[in-house]
């Protein structure tokens, strides 16, 4: 009996191992691709662990859960997790070798196939009860069971061992990564919102001083942080009422969202006001780069017959080969604002050259 247990703890060991790689990447990754590849690999390689640890029925010829791993894989990584989970195992399995490796390869190949099929049929995650985990169970565990059944000596003890203790791994630790899943949505959903102006679908205040002290940990040089500010903001909604102004943001922010490049990182700080946060890369020049946003940033409005534009004042301050700091800088881009709203708006100001341009 004693292998039948090390087989049973060590599978229950790699499956708890995966839910916790699983658990992690869901609340922590919000790249879908990456998470894919993440489960993927985790169950790939605990699939590889499994079959180094086999019961071995004869030589070349071995019983593993396999089947859970790569069953698991494709059903909470997509076909991205199942092709890198596949590939991993059934390389392992052909490089394990022996007279049953193209077997034991034929079994990955059919539980992957069949757990498409389940993810398919389950798409929908309402329609995942009880019965749902109980096919993905046998999805993954009858390849393994007639693969073990048909050779030809007796083994249907070890058949059906792993069959009831792969259908019995898969049903709980498949419920246990559906409510993982669920609770690693709702955990992005909820670091999402908190990051996310819900007006404008601009990052917000907090995640703009997130990034902001990021850089500053990171010791970024050639930094340039400009302020927005909407001119006489109070007017359009005088005229527009608090809707009609709330619309104008909003195509404020498209326009500073088509403006800003991949490296630039653009919020709205608060009621009219947006910040941007520009990598100084190339030789542009920065003063060219602020002057871009004003321009950018003239927004039509009010009726056909009376046609006004909105415009925005900006105030940046600039560090080259200085690190940043993000005390210093805003202070110096408020003061630079300041300056662009006295010298008349629809101006772009920049520290330390402070030119009013
Ligand atoms: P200045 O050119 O000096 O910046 O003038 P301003 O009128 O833009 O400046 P002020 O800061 O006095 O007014 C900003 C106005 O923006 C006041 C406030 O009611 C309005 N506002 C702030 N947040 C929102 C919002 O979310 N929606 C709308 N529609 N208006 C807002
Ligand atoms: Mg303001
Ligand atoms: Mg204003």
């Amino acid at each position: 009996m004693q292998p039948y247990f090390f087989v049973l703890a060590y599978t229950c060991g790699l499956m708890t191992t995966c839910t916790m790689i699983y658990s992690y990447t869901q609340a922590q990754v919000s790249r879908q691709i990456v998470r894919r590849c993440i489960v993927g690999l985790g169950f790939g390689s605990a699939g590889i662990l499994a079959m180094l640890q086999p019961l071995e029925i004869e030589p070349g010829v071995i019983a593993d859960a396999r089947g859970a791993f790569v069953g698991m894989a494709t059903a909470f990584g997509g076909p991205v997790a199942a092709a890198i989970a596949v590939a991993l195992t059934v390389a392992a399995r052909v490089a394990i070798g022996g007279s049953g490796a193209a077997l034991g390869a034929a079994v990955i190949l059919i539980t992957t196939a069949l757990a498409g099929l389940w993810l398919h049929a389950f798409k929908n995650h309402q329609s995942r009860d009880n019965r749902a985990w109980i096919m993905l169970a046998l999805s993954c565990a009858v390849p393994t069971f007639i693969a073990l059944h048909s050779l030809p000596a007796a083994h249907s003890l070890i058949g059906i061992f792993f069959a009831g203790m792969t259908t019995i791994v898969v049903f709980s630790f498949g419920k246990l990564l559906h409510a993982e899943q669920h609770r690693g949505r709702r955990e992005r959903q909820l670091a999402h919102a908190a990051s996310t102006d819900a007006l404008t679908g601009l990052p917000n205040r907090r995640a703009f001083e997130d990034h902001a002290r990021q850089l500053e940990e990171t010791g970024a040089q050639d930094v340039m942080l400009l302020l927005l500010d909407v001119d006489h903001f109070k007017a359009i909604n005088d005229e527009l009422g608090h809707d009609g102004g709330d619309n104008v943001l909003q195509d404020i922010a498209k326009a500073i969202r088509n403006t800003v490049r991949d490296t630039d990182f653009a919020a709205r700080i608060g009621g009219e006001e947006f910040a941007v946060i520009v990598e100084l890369r190339d030789a542009t020049n920065p003063h060219q780069i602020a002057e871009r946003f004003r321009a950018a940033v003239q927004i039509p409005y009010g009726s056909a017959a009376d046609r006004k534009v909105s415009t925005v004042s900006v105030g940046g301050f600039c560090l080259s080969g200085r690190a940043f700091s993000f005390q210093n800088a805003y202070k110096h881009a408020d003061e630079a604002l300041y300056r662009s709203k006295r010298a008349g708006r629809n101006l772009v100001t920049l520290f330390p050259s402070l030119q009013v341009a």
